[in-house]
């Protein structure tokens, strides 16, 4: 390729939006261009990067007998109604009508459609076990897309598939998947960690995150510098400490908006408020209220969950909170508890609770005709403090470190959750049917080459494992007025260009300076310079770009040096 004609816009000035060193150089060096919120148009050069990317992924995962198939984006809202996550993936799902007012939804994964697809043709246990795959364009309506391709709203995701006809055929695949994303990412060129996992929205019974570490990462993770323990902390049992108080100043409580009203709660009892008060639980009369503190992460089920055995409690319905004057509006419905000692126990999640934060003013939308002056008497708080670093590692005594994750992919033991919902079964010998066992496994292509940037950059731009970078090499000129030098610039290039296509002979009208300077911000891995020397001693000066380090070689052996 030559430079003159690599479309790859540099920018100078950067949009404020721009946090993140993998968005800021990716768009400084022309790789790509915002089209709209968290959609992306990919030039030439993160193409190639990610077809990289891409191409390592098929053979690794060809490798474990998955087939590569294409299933549409388009999905009917029926499948999705049909297992209940029409709902429970609510506003992050991209929802269209056709013009018969039929509902559609552009896939933000593929569970339910690749069992109804298997199911069509599956019929017995000779047939099994079934391992799919695709690389393809997802969707998903983020509340903050940000951070360029680390989080998008359309974005590039391999999800596999596979059908079981039991347990024991699934932990098979899940091992072969576990271990073919550890060789991709190594080959990627990655510092990753495998992590284990909260299933989350997807649902299942084992899960595991491979995480590249970051310091831009947005996921928590915790592991032992000794054994092999390593987790994202939405996994890890919160350790619990209660306490119980008694409120004799409840006049001093008014309504505020929810983390206001947690912050003068926890205020008034000399609580810590801070990240170590995660749900202060009010009793009113015989009502009790958790509203619980935003942290870090945004609400799961999981994380719910541990929050109730904490304080031993189970599921109420939605009449229950009828009864007791409350409505659901805002309320998540995984919340709703019945408990052992009180009637009923209402969880505003924490997303509801962060948009009441920010609205001034905003009257706290969580419950109502609950004067909390007025209601609230026994106030008890729950003070849920997650591991941190320099614990004690609960599997080894080690010493647990935590750090920032980016994760670039998750592998899950579905069981029998959208076999069962979607009724996908299969005969086994002796004629009688089961579901099919399933397993999914994704990676985010496009967020795994933004990772590599965020893991992998200096002051001057990228440094580019060389299994991703968009190009091997690049060839400078040192002297565009010298016609010997750019002969023997163009005869190398000529040379290496033959045998792969992985070379770019910077040939623009330029001073060196500042194509050496665009070397470095594209992140080639290796520069070879054609300058003086060339022309003094025959020999051309290759550096890399990660170690800094120079040598020269004569011309004629640049070639093999190089590639
Ligand atoms: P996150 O926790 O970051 O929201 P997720 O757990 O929702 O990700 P999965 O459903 O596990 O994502 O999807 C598989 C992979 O797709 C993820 O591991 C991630 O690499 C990628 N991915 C998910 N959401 C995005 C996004 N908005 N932009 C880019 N990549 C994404
Ligand atoms: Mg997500
Ligand atoms: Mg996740
Ligand atoms: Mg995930």
């Amino acid at each position: 390729m030559l430079a003159s004609r690599l479309y790859s816009p540099t920018l100078r000035e950067l949009p404020a939006d721009a946090v993140v060193v993998s968005h800021q150089y990716m768009l400084k060096a022309g790789m790509m261009r915002k089209i709209g919120n968290g959609i992306y148009s990919f030039l030439p050069l993160a193409w190639r990067s990610i077809q990289k990317v891409e191409k390592i992924i098929r053979e690794e995962i060809n490798k474990t007998g998955a087939q590569e198939i294409m299933m549409p984006i388009v999905q009917p809202a029926e499948l999705w109604q049909k297992t209940g996550r029409w709902d429970v993936f609510g506003p992050e799902m991209f929802k269209l009508k056709d013009r018969n007012d039929r509902e559609y939804c552009l896939g933000p994964t593929h569970e339910e459609l690749v069992t109804s697809l298997i199911q069509m043709d599956t019929t017995s246990y000779k047939q099994l076990p079934v391992s799919v795959y695709q690389i393809q364009n997802k969707y998903r309506d983020e509340k903050r897309p940000r951070f360029g391709l680390m989080r998008s709203r359309e974005f590039i995701m391999k999800d596999g598939y596979t059908f079981d006809a039991d347990e024991e055929g699934l932990d098979k695949q899940y091992k072969l998947m576990y271990d073919a994303y550890t060789r991709i990412f190594t080959r990627c060129g990655l510092t990753f960690r495998p992590v284990i996992a909260d299933s989350g929205a997807i649902g299942g019974s084992g899960s595991h995150e491979f995480e590249v570490l970051a310091d831009s990462g947005e996921a928590d993770i915790v592991y032992c510098e000794n054994c092999d323990f390593a987790a994202n902390i939405e996994a890890v049992d919160p350790l619990t400490v209660k306490c119980d108080i008694h409120n004799d100043k409840e006049k001093e409580l008014v309504e505020t908006p929810g983390q206001h009203t947690i912050e003068m709660v926890c205020d008034f009892l000399h609580a810590p408020v801070a990240q170590s008060v995660k749900a202060v639980v009010y009793n009113v009369d015989g009502l009790v209220v958790l509203a619980m503190v935003r942290g870090d992460h945004e609400v799961n089920e999981t994380k719910i969950q541990h929050i109730y055995n904490a304080i031993n409690v189970d599921m109420a319905s939605d009449e229950d909170l009828k009864k007791v004057g409350l409505t659901a509006g805002y309320i998540s419905p995984i919340g709703l508890k019945r408990t052992k000692d009180f009637d009923i126990l209402v969880d505003p999640t924490v997303m509801e609770m962060q948009d009441a934060c920010c609205g001034a003013n905003e009257k706290d939308k969580h419950y109502i005709h609950v004067n909390p002056a007025r209601d609230f008497t026994d106030v008890r708080v729950e003070t849920i403090r997650q591991i941190q670093e320099g614990d004690v590692c609960p599997h080894c005594g080690g010493k647990i470190v935590r750090c920032r994750g980016i994760e670039v992919g998750q592998v899950f033991k579905l069981g029998t959750k959208y076999s069962e919902a979607l009724h996908a079964t299969f005969l086994d010998n002796q004629g009688k049917s089961h579901p099919f066992v399933m397993g999914c496994y994704g990676i985010g292509v496009t967020r795994t080459v933004a990772a590599s940037i965020e893991q992998n950059h200096d002051d001057d731009g990228i440094i580019w494992p060389v299994a991703i970078a968009p190009y091997e090499a690049v060839i400078v000129p040192a002297n565009n007025k010298s016609e010997e030098v750019m002969a023997a610039a163009r005869k190398l290039y000529e040379d290496m260009e033959d045998s792969r296509d992985e070379v770019v002979l910077d040939d623009r009208n330029e001073r060196a300076g500042i194509k050496f300077k665009d070397a470095d911000l594209i992140g080639y891995p290796v520069r070879v310079t054609i300058g003086k020397k060339w022309q003094q001693s025959g020999c051309v000066e290759i550096k890399i770009r990660r170690s800094g380090e120079v040598v020269e070689v004569p011309l004629e052996e640049a070639k093999d040096k190089v590639l």
